[in-house]
């Protein structure tokens, strides 16, 4: 059974009210009692299987998965008990992170070994699509946390940790969760003061925060590359069973960034609401991949375009070679 067929847990099985903690040494895990809609066996990977293809776009090895797919794909990783070394980790390429990545080598390393590769962006699966690399869907960050957290809500419980935001941000965020998802415990949250990611004293500090509290998602939440870099570099340390890379989800969490109005998310409009919130920080990067993305699309389509042309080249020689071999035997 899919996992968004499942009915919801029982309700007498429901989590106590969670503690939201500093994530200092003394974080109230305790508190948390989980549910158990831990059926592992129940759940299939629905909408898509565990299989879904990977299309390789702009230098992204890109999962061709649908919103319920990867909702599922998370479930049964947060239900695996096998013990693993750290956590695995999700990034949701948009147009930016593309643009990005095609001079930055940490980037594209930290791409390369994510464990979910999502695109995050109209832009993004309309590229896919001209460079018959078809992903199902635009998969946000900001869109997958809720619907990870609805399906915990309705069938399980989930322990969470929200890293990054501006301080103070993360508790707002997690009050507000509460409300709507009584079953997703935030049991930590850390905003990690600037330039921490060059200091290994902090890094180490953040990674005992996570381990003290033992979440079964960290929410990441620090723009990127950043978020991405740090994650990727220190992925093994965590101690979580998935990270999630999602910029500014925390925020949209909190209430203090708001997201478009649902019609422009669906028109692939939601990067001109999100530059006109933020014009001095986002017009100079919005111009620059609006110049850029096109011609690295029109780049991989040219590659392409060539490859193909060479194919049937050799493809042709053969059937003529073949065709010279049939006349000389008769
Ligand atoms: N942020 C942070 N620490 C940093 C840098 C950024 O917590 O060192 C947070 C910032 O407060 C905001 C989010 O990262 O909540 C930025 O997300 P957004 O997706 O807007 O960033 P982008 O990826 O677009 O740069």
């Amino acid at each position: 059974m899919s996992l968004t067929n499942m009915p919801p847990a029982d309700s007498s099985n429901s989590v106590a009210q969670p503690a939201i903690v500093q994530a200092s040494s003394s974080s109230a895990v305790a508190n948390t009692t989980l549910t158990n809609a831990q059926n592992t066996s129940e759940v299939s990977v629905g909408g898509d299987s565990p299989q879904a293809p990977k299309r390789n776009l702009l230098g992204m090895e890109i999962d061709a998965l649908t919103m319920e797919g990867a909702v599922d794909r998370l479930w049964n990783w947060i239900h695996d008990s096998q013990e693993t070394q750290g956590c695995r980790y999700v990034v949701t390429p948009n147009v930016d992170h593309a643009v990005l990545l095609q001079e930055n080598e940490d980037l594209q390393a930290a791409y390369r070994d994510a464990h979910l590769v999502l695109a995050d962006g109209h832009p993004v699966v309309l590229a896919s699509k001209l460079l018959k690399q078809p992903v199902p869907e635009r998969v946000a960050g900001s869109e997958l946390v809720p619907s990870l957290f609805d399906a915990f809500n309705l069938h399980g419980a989930l322990k969470v940790f929200l890293l990054g935001a501006a301080e103070g941000v993360a508790e707002v965020a997690a009050k507000n969760m509460l409300q709507k998802w009584p079953n997703v415990q935030t049991i930590g949250v850390y905003s990690p003061p600037m330039g921490f990611e060059k200091d290994k004293v902090e890094c180490a500090n953040i990674l005992a925060r996570i381990a003290a509290c033992k979440p079964d998602v960290v929410v990441v939440g620090l723009g990127a590359p950043k978020q991405e870099l740090w994650v990727h570099r220190y992925h093994q340390l965590i101690d979580a069973k998935v990270a999630l890379c999602v910029g500014a989800t925390i925020d949209f969490l909190a209430g203090e960034k708001k997201r478009a109005p649902y019609w422009m998310q669906r028109t692939g409009l939601e990067w001109a609401h999100r530059m006109f919130s933020e014009p001095k920080r986002l017009v100079k990067r919005y111009a620059k991949d609006a110049w850029v993305f096109p011609q690295l699309v029109a780049r991989q389509w040219i590659a392409d375009a060539r490859i193909s042309v060479v194919q049937e080249q050799k493809e042709l020689m053969i059937q003529k070679d073949q065709k010279l071999q049939e006349d000389g035997v008769r």
